[in-house]
């Protein structure tokens, strides 16, 4: 397909981004052409839109970015089998190499050569992408595009409170940004007794309420440790999933979780973080595991078939809706804080 696309570009090394006329992008044979229905605002994204020293470092402008997105597939390369015209797609956004020793033994998402799209590659916040078919994940039929569009971020809940056993156990989610917020939905389908959600946001607290909290603690008002302590008769928690990256926040979250528990850093704090290594993970004989990513494709399906089933209602963690033209809304929102996923619509 030829012909010009709206797009929100990031057009300079600064502040901000721009809502252009752009080429449809041209597909390669193992690539497709998607029509793209509903795009959600990552925190990445806003990262780039605020041009901060990481984004700096990683993104080369002027280009196209976003990556969380649903769409219909209207164009196919000679060589994709996987899908057809008219098909609603979601992808993974991480393309990775499919040679290196991680590749090759089923640990993908941690490929060394990993490219992510609308970071390194053109992105999904235009009427059009192409995407490679390995990256594909089929949503069924009747999967709201809004919602299929945000199970790329889900992925990464999903990937964290999964990466060990909950069932029956007391799971601490710190951070109830998005991500956080669907933690919570996932971590009570999978069986949790006691979710406790951490936040110092009340707007966001009240959304991790809604999924299913049994607790949320406003951090700034009460001492986490205290109140966890009360919440599991002095035993602390099973499960701590850290989605803050605030150092103190983090270092609450060692000293909240029980002997042999785990804890599962998803987030990314800035700047190194010191912990009592001693103490806090040596002695308790604690697990602590970095998560990046979704495994391919055993996340997607865990998500898929949480939201489809019904087992987690991702409809209160979906907040604004926005056109592509008023993507400065959208983000404006995502820098306030007070939203949960925003979606535009191109
Ligand atoms: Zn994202
Ligand atoms: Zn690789």
């Amino acid at each position: 397909m030829s012909g010009k696309m709206k797009a929100i570009v990031k057009h300079h090394r600064g502040y901000g981004a721009k809502l252009q006329l752009v080429d449809i992008p041209s597909i390669n044979d193992h690539e497709v052409l998607i029509k793209v229905k509903a795009t959600s605002i990552c925190g990445t994204d806003v990262h780039i839109y605020k041009w901060d020293e990481w984004s700096a470092s990683r993104v080369n402008p002027p280009y196209v970015f976003g990556h969380e997105f649903s769409g219909e597939v209207v164009e196919i390369g000679a060589n994709v089998t996987n899908v057809n015209i008219g098909d609603s797609v979601s992808a993974e956004t991480h393309l990775v190499c499919g040679k290196c020793s991680q590749c090759l033994t089923g640990k993908a998402h941690i490929c060394k050569n990993t490219k992510i799209i609308g970071v390194d590659t053109q992105g999904c916040f235009a009427e059009y992408v192409a995407i490679p078919s390995a990256n594909l994940w089929k949503n069924p039929k009747e999967m709201p595009y809004d919602v299929a569009s945000i199970q790329e971020p889900m992925g990464n809940a999903v990937h964290t409170v999964l990466a060990g056993d909950v069932v029956g156990k007391t799971v601490a989610i710190i951070g109830c940004g998005p991500i956080g917020i669907m933690a919570v939905g996932v971590a009570k389908a999978a069986g949790a007794a006691q979710v406790i959600a951490f936040d110092v946001n009340e707007y966001r607290l009240d959304l991790a309420k809604q999924m299913g909290a049994t607790s949320i603690v406003d951090s700034k008002t009460v001492d986490p440790l205290q109140i966890v302590q009360q919440l599991t008769e002095g035993n602390g928690v099973d499960v701590v999933c850290e989605m803050s990256g605030h150092p103190i926040a983090m270092n609450q979250g060692f000293k909240m979780v029980t002997n042999g528990g785990r804890v599962s850093i998803l987030s990314l704090p800035v700047r190194p973080v010191e912990f009592d290594v001693t103490n806090d993970i040596v002695f308790k004989g604690i697990t602590v595991q970095g998560i990046t990513g979704r495994k391919m494709f055993e996340t997607w399906q865990q998500v898929s078939g949480l939201i489809h089933s019904g087992q987690v209602d991702v409809k209160p963690i979906i907040t604004h809706h926005f056109s592509l033209e008023e993507y400065e809304k959208g983000f404006d929102l995502m820098m306030d804080g007070n939203c949960g996923k925003v979606v535009l619509h191109p």
